[in-house]
């Protein structure tokens, strides 16, 4: 009993540090200009890149390809390649998720209430795609006091 209440606990912290997997529609009135039927997102991503773009998935923690990535240069968008994040605006949260104070500007990621699973959280969307990024939430380091935490499978790094 003592090891499902623990596995019970660790699920919920996970699920709290970055989210999980689900498939709740976007509710929010931003329209993408990017837009793709779901076979062709499938022949452009790689199958985890659609598991968290297309279908709001979430990677383990620890283990995308950028949570400890210290390059410099900017984080675009894995299913459209727009601009999100630069490396400026990352810092190590501790969650094993790349997680940025900020975007690139106020355009490039829209945020969307997500009410799954019994919480309220707010969800990051690219906003040129629509692609599932990750979520936000307010307890990040200064400027912004916000922590942008991000599926790695939704960015492609590139080098300054
Ligand atoms: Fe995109």
């Amino acid at each position: 009993m003592k090891k499902i209440t623990t596995i019970a606990g660790m699920a919920l912290l996970l699920l709290t540090a970055c989210g999980q997997n689900h498939s709740t529609p976007m509710n929010s009135t931003h329209k993408p200009s990017v837009v793709k039927s779901e076979e062709e997102w499938k022949k452009i991503l790689t199958p985890m890149a659609f598991n968290v773009l297309r279908e709001h998935g979430t990677e383990r923690a620890f283990t995308g390809d950028y949570w400890d990535h210290h390059e410099k240069g900017t984080y675009v968008c894995a299913g459209c390649g727009q601009p999100l994040f630069g490396s400026e605006t990352k810092f190590d949260s501790g969650t094993g998720w790349p997680s940025y104070f900020a975007p690139v500007d106020d355009s490039a990621v829209v945020e969307n209430t997500d009410r799954s699973y019994g919480m309220v959280r707010t969800e990051a969307l690219c906003g040129r795609c629509g692609g599932h990024l990750g979520h936000v939430f307010p307890d990040g380091p200064k400027p912004t006091g916000m922590r942008y935490c991000i599926n790695s499978a939704a960015l492609k790094f590139e080098e300054k």
